[in-house]
């Protein structure tokens, strides 16, 4: 049966293409595992996660049904708002420890856009409270996806989502993103290429106005974009010695996702501030971070300054007790050592789909995988016609069809993603990549390509 959507306003969606006759609304309502069941009883594999959210899957409802339910028995609510409850005090102990610098300052949030736009706000604090107010600018990259609430969509780099709304809210820069299938250049070269440009920006805005730098440790839209080699360490040197803060969003990337507590861990390089936000609780509650080192935060604890920004959810005792429960989780479950374990393997699987004719480029890290697909063997571009038919027809139906929830994306290039939840095992990673494979098999011959790329050249 075909339902409209209703009461509800549906986000980046089409809310007009829903019922019948059109787009078939997907309602779930069961978890199990990596697992969804939609009110049909037909069973798919979360393949994205629930848009990067639920690390642990579904199965862990007891659980945080007992950290909850205990909380709200003892405390339900209380602000951060110069006060505190103790699972916010020892949420914010956990993350300092596990942040990047290992000894951060902690500040708490309802979800991504807030924890991003808090980020900026703590930095132009941190440069006033150093007599740089001039520091007003931000660099951010092209097609990255930082939030939609107006300070977060400064920093996002997709036009189409920010020309409605008038004028920034922030002065934002943006710069190359790391695409190295399109950048033509061996890794070395195109790091050195990236870096070169981002110094260009900063030299062309005044460094002495730039007070961040915003980038994802591997860049969501524009399909889980890997930095190349040094990248990270450079950034990271190039921000410092034009005193400009570095500011590494992990709200996808955070929490295991590639396999490390934070992912630019795994890149060689400690920011000054990380943003984070679904997987910290596993989506079990609205809840996000902003991890900010020692020196950042020292001008915020010197007598008589005050901190201007506050929401009123932020650090909510609930949530902060349901995000200790899945930092334990985490850990007794072995969840990061399950993506490390697993992260070769599924890396050998999504590169099987490069012999596709339809794919181009197969990138990715941790749990963290995207295909870019083209339309011809030399990498050419969908245009915007057979991007409507293939990414926003095609693809999306027969996903579900084949019993697999991915994201079909053209924020940037063509691309299809998976984010499996990080407690998948062997046969669950097959039974995703197999659905995609299946999918994108179609797809291309709906696209009318036949032969594989490699055929195609030969
Ligand atoms: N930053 C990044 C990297 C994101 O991917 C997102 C959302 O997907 C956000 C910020 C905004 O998060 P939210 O949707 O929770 O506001």
């Amino acid at each position: 049966m075909e339902v409209d959507q209703g009461k509800l306003l549906l986000h980046f969606a089409r809310n007009g293409d829903y019922g019948p006759g059109g787009s078939e609304l997907l309602v779930l309502e069961r978890g199990e595992g990596p697992y969804v069941f939609d009110t049909a009883g037909r069973r798919y594999v979360d393949g994205l996660s629930s848009l990067f959210c639920c690390q642990l899957g579904y199965s862990y409802g007891a659980e945080f049904a007992a950290a909850s339910s205990a909380q709200l028995e003892k405390l339900a609510f209380n602000t951060n708002w110069a006060t505190a409850s103790p699972p916010a005090l020892e949420l914010a102990e956990r993350l300092s420890a596990l942040s990047p610098s290992g000894d951060a300052r902690v500040f708490f949030t309802s979800g991504g856009s807030e924890s991003v736009e808090a980020a900026w706000k703590l930095a132009r604090q941190y440069h006033a409270a150093r007599g740089e107010e001039g520091r007003t600018k931000a660099i951010a990259r092209d097609v990255a996806y930082h939030g939609v609430t107006l300070g977060a969509l400064a920093l996002t780099g997709v036009e189409r989502f920010k020309s409605p709304f008038g004028p920034p809210a922030i002065p934002v820069r943006h710069v190359a993103n790391t695409n190295s299938f399109r950048s033509g250049l061996d890794e070395d070269a195109h790091c050195d290429a990236l870096i070169a440009g981002i110094e260009v920006a900063i030299e062309a805005e005044g460094p002495e106005t730039v007070a961040a730098i915003f980038a994802e440790p591997v860049q969501n839209a524009g399909g889980c974009l890997v930095p190349p080699r040094g990248y990270w360490p450079r950034l990271a040197e190039l921000a410092r010695r034009h005193g400009i803060l570095l500011v590494a969003d992990e709200v996808i990337t955070g929490m295991g996702r590639l396999g490390e507590w934070f992912g630019v861990t795994r890149y060689g390089a400690v920011p000054d501030i990380v943003t984070v936000a679904k997987g910290l609780t596993s989506a079990q509650a609205s809840m996000g971070a902003v991890l900010v080192s020692e020196q950042v935060a020292a001008p915020l604890y010197e007598s008589g300054r005050s901190l201007l920004h506050g929401v009123t959810f932020g650090g909510h005792p609930v949530a902060a007790a349901i995000a200790l429960r899945n930092l334990e989780l985490f850990e007794s479950e072995g969840v990061l050592e399950n993506v490390r374990k697993l992260e070769p393997y599924l890396q050998s699987r999504m590169e099987e789909l490069a012999e596709l004719p339809i794919v181009g480029d197969v990138r990715g890290a941790g749990f963290f995988w995207a295909a870019e697909l083209v339309a011809d063997a030399d990498g050419g571009r969908f245009d915007a016609e057979q991007r409507e038919r293939l990414l926003r027809g095609f693809m999306p139906k027969r996903l579900l069809e084949a019993g697999l929830i991915a994201r079909a994306d053209d924020r940037g290039d063509s691309v299809v993603q998976i984010a499996p939840p990080l407690i998948c095992n062997r046969d669950q990673l097959d039974e995703v990549v197999d659905a995609l494979a299946e999918t994108l098999t179609d797809a291309g011959r709906f696209m009318g390509l036949g032969a594989t790329a490699a055929t195609a050249v030969a």
